[in-house]
Order: C-alpha cells, then sequence, then structure tokens
C-alpha cells in the first residue's frame, strides 16, 4: 500500500478525526491546511489574522498561502516516505499546483469520505469550533460542492479514489477506510 494519500469529503465528514488515527497507525504525518492555519491564527502572525477573516466567513484562503505551506511541509524529512493530506487541495488550482509539487511519483490513494448533507449539518453545529456557525456551514457546504467536490472525478479518472461510506462510529468508520486502503 503506497503512503501518499489524500483525504476528501465534505466538512464535517470527520475527516480530521479519522485522518490523525490512520497517521498514527501508518506513521505519516498528517497534513492538514485548516490545523496549520488554525495554528497561525493561535500563534497570532500575519498570515494568521490575513487567514482567520477568511476562514470566520467559510471561504477558502488564498491558493498561494496555503500551496506555499503545503509545499514547504511536504519538502520536510518525516514526509519522505508518505503523507496525508487532509483539507488540500480545495479546488481545482490547488490540484494542478499539487501535482507540480509532486512531480511523477504523485498520489498513491484518495480516499473519499461519503456523509449526507443533513447529517454533516448537525455534526458541524455539534463541533463548536469558532468557524462554526450556521451561516459559515452553509458558505462552507457551497464552496465544497462547486470547488472540492469535482475534484473527485479527477481522481477518479485517474482510478485512484476509494470511496468509504462515512455515516457511523469513529472506529467503524476507521475499519472502513483500512480496508479500502488496503485492496
Ligand atoms: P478545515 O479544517 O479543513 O475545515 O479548514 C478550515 C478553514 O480553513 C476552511 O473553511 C478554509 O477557510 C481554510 N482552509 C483550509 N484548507 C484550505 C485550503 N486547502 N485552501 C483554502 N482554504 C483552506
Amino acid at each position: 500500500m503506497g503512503r501518499r494519500l489524500l483525504i476528501l469529503g465534505p466538512p464535517g465528514a470527520g475527516k480530521g478525526t479519522q485522518a490523525q488515527v490512520l497517521c498514527r497507525a501508518l506513521g505519516i504525518p498528517h497534513v492538514s491546511t485548516g490545523a496549520m492555519l488554525r495554528e497561525h491564527v493561535e500563534a497570532g502572525t500575519d498570515l494568521g489574522r490575513l487567514a482567520k477573516e477568511v476562514m470566520d466567513t467559510g471561504d477558502l484562503v488564498s491558493d498561494a498561502i496555503v500551496v506555499a505551506m503545503v509545499a514547504e511541509r511536504l519538502a520536510r524529512e518525516d514526509a519522505s516516505c508518505g503523507w496525508l493530506l487532509d483539507g488540500f487541495p480545495r479546488n481545482a488550482s490547488q490540484a494542478r499546483a499539487l501535482d507540480e509539487i509532486l512531480g511523477d511519483r504523485g498520489i498513491d490513494s484518495v480516499v473519499m469520505v461519503d456523509v449526507p448533507e443533513d447529517e454533516i449539518v448537525a455534526r458541524v453545529l455539534a463541533r463548536g469550533r469558532s468557524d462554526d456557525t450556521a451561516e459559515t456551514t452553509r458558505t462552507r457546504l457551497a464552496v465544497y460542492r462547486e470547488q472540492t467536490a469535482p475534484l473527485v472525478e479527477l481522481y477518479e479518472q485517474r482510478g485512484l479514489v476509494r470511496r468509504v461510506d462515512g455515516v457511523g462510529e469513529i472506529p467503524a468508520v476507521l475499519c472502513r477506510i483500512v480496508e479500502v486502503l488496503a485492496e
């Protein structure tokens, strides 16, 4: 099984939680652009201040910022035998940038976590993060539908997508992910 992985799915699908456990088990870094941006916000950097304004609306932070963050992260030593990208790429231009960063070897698998929209809204509101208001959630879902969901087709054409039912308890979903990755 290759260890250059993407996890895709709507906001609130539980990607972050699944990704954390999976990465610990596989011994690869969990590269979450959302988490990296939140670290900047907490540290009060200029980038963090800039990003927070956008994150609080549910829109996407500029491609240039996240692409630079990912390029720098994947170049580090601990990413040499694999990684799991969570929350990136979010649109077609980020997907192209990722192809350029990766060059020939590319991505091994894309895990697509499927969760119906009604369930997502309920889950996100229960999570209670500062960008988790009803309004922001609606924007994030719209952004996902319009910009991120089309990437599934792109990776499907490359035969990389492994679909997983994201409804259920965390260990059950994790078990499904491990199963599809082992296929
Ligand atoms: P997440 O933790 O992945 O839900 O991301 C939280 C917020 O961070 C998103 O709503 C965006 O505002 C921003 N963000 C995270 N990843 C990206 C990305 N790849 N491109 C642009 N903005 C992002």
